[in-house]
Formats: structure tokens, sequence, C-alpha cells
């Protein structure tokens, strides 16, 4: 059994700590504690370029805080985390560049309500990338189109489904330029009917090579489009292996209550 401390480089078996060119997000020894709560205990992960991650486990388990603790949204109490081999800046113009290099995609859809869909996907990309306007809404208005939204660009949020909402955050976190794109729960807000519609988009974003980190109780996906499947419990990475090697046998017998009970 793979317990949470050996993670790290052996975790796919093709990638290495910090010093290894093809590494893009590096969690070494990352604590985190919530008053008296563990929350993250001893992580070590590393994420390849090109990589699809997949993490699951029960709820309460530390995936939120893992991906809220690489975008800096929440501090750690110790340990390094490396974006492409830098370590995370604490505050300031680096920090928000570092944000645009981290997409992150919540459950909630987190869009600006009072900006229209093609406004939302532009603002970053100028007041952050320091792009012209025009430049901006030329990439913004491709990035709708490839989420299949490019009819929706005048809308407000509100005007349209969930399942547009979320593929609109998912341009919008795209127009940054991303280096690894975060995604906590993106369809578990979502009605049943509209989940496919954002999988799909972001099977596509995974074929296209982007690296990802995905928080997600969509086996199907995890199947289909992890490289490696996370499976965190109370704090710790339990196992990491091939989704492969995880759903047909799974070497913990807490991965192996936690199958029985979604599957
Ligand atoms: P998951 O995403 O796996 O469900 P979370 O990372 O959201 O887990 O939460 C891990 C634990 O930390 C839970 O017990 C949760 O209640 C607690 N927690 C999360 N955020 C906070 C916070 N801001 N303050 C206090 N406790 C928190
Ligand atoms: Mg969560």
């Amino acid at each position: 059994v793979r317990d949470g401390g050996s993670g790290g480089g052996h975790g796919g078996g093709r990638h290495g700590d910090g010093d290894d060119g093809d590494a893009l997000v590096v969690l070494r020894d990352v604590d985190k504690h919530f008053g008296a709560l563990h929350v993250l205990r001893s992580i070590n992960l590393t994420v390849g370029r090109g990589e699809v991650v997949v993490v699951i486990g029960p709820s309460g388990g530390g995936k939120s805080t893992l991906c809220r603790a690489i975008n800096r949204l929440e501090t750690i109490d110790s340990g390094e985390i490396f974006i492409d081999g830098r370590p995370l800046p604490a505050e300031g113009r680096e920090l928000a560049a570092l944000r645009a290099d981290v997409g992150m995609v919540f459950q909630s859809f987190n869009l600006f309500a009072h900006k229209t869909v093609l406004e939302n996907v532009t603002l970053g990309q100028v007041k952050v990338r320091k792009k012209d306007k025009k430049t901006a809404d030329g990439r913004a208005r491709q990035l709708l189109d490839r989420v299949g939204v490019a009819s929706q660009a005048d809308k407000y949020p509100a005007q349209l489904s969930g399942g547009q909402q979320q593929r609109v955050a998912i341009a919008r976190a795209l127009a940054m330029d991303p280096k690894v794109m975060l995604f906590d729960e993106p369809t578990s807000a979502l009605d049943p009917e509209m989940i496919n519609e954002v999988l799909e988009v972001m099977q596509q974003l995974a074929r296209d090579g982007m690296t990802m980190v995905v928080v997600t109780h969509e086996m199907g996906f995890a199947r289909s489009a992890a490289n490696r499947v996370v499976f965190m419990a109370d704090g710790r990475i339990v196992e990491q292996t091939s989704p492969d090697q995880f759903f047909s046998n799974p070497s913990s017998d807490r991965a192996k209550d936690f199958l029985s009970k979604i599957l």
C-alpha cells in the first residue's frame, strides 16, 4: 500500500520531483490545519506536464483544500509547493500572475454576475495579462466557440444554463493561458443532463494536452481521461495509481470501501 508519504515522484512512475523539467506542480510534505483539524497531512504530489490527475475520495478528505492550496487561496502550515519549478509567491503582482498560470474552475460557477459572458472572458486578459481589448475580445470569442457557447457572448450569466455557465468559467480560466487547470467538482452543482457537456469540454482539453488536476465523483471521466488517480481520505493521499489499477484492484481498504459505496 502506498501511503500518504510515498507519493511524489513515484506517483505515475514517470515524473521526478521539483528538479525534473517535466514536473509542473510539485507538493512536498505539505501540511495544513484548520484549528485543531489536520486537513492536509504530509502531502507529496507531482503532476507532470500534460498529465491529467483525478483526485477522488470521501467528502471532507481535503480535496478542495488541496486545490485551493495549489492556487494559494489557502496558505499552508509547512512544506513546499512549486509551479513550473518556482515556489508559490506570497502576495502582490506575482501572486496574481500565479493565479493566472493556475486556472481554477469551482463547483459554483463563480462568474461575474454583472458582466456579460464576453466581459467575463476578457477581463483577466486585459487586467492581468495586459492585452489590449481587441486582442482579448478575439481570444475570448475563440474560446467561447471552443466550449460551445459563442452565441451567448452578449448575455449575462444568469441568462445561461448551469452547464453553459460552467463552460464559460472554463473559457475564462483558459483565456489566461494557464499552465495547469484545477477543477474542483465542476459538475457537482449541475443538473444531470448538463454534466456531459461540461465533461466533454474537459475531455477535449485533456486530449489537447492541458495539464489538469480534477476533483470529481464522475468515475467515467476518471477512467477515460485520467493518467493517474489520487485517492485522498482524512487529509492523506492513501494511494495513487493508474485508473485501471485503481478501479479493478485498489490496494487500500479505504479505497475498496469507498468504491464499494459509489460503484
Ligand atoms: P473535501 O473537498 O475533500 O470534501 P475539504 O478540503 O473541503 O474536503 O475539507 C477538509 C476538511 O476541512 C473538512 O473537515 C472541512 O470541514 C474542513 N474545512 C474546509 N475549509 C475550512 C475552513 N475554511 N475552516 C475550517 N474548516 C474547514
Ligand atoms: Mg470539496
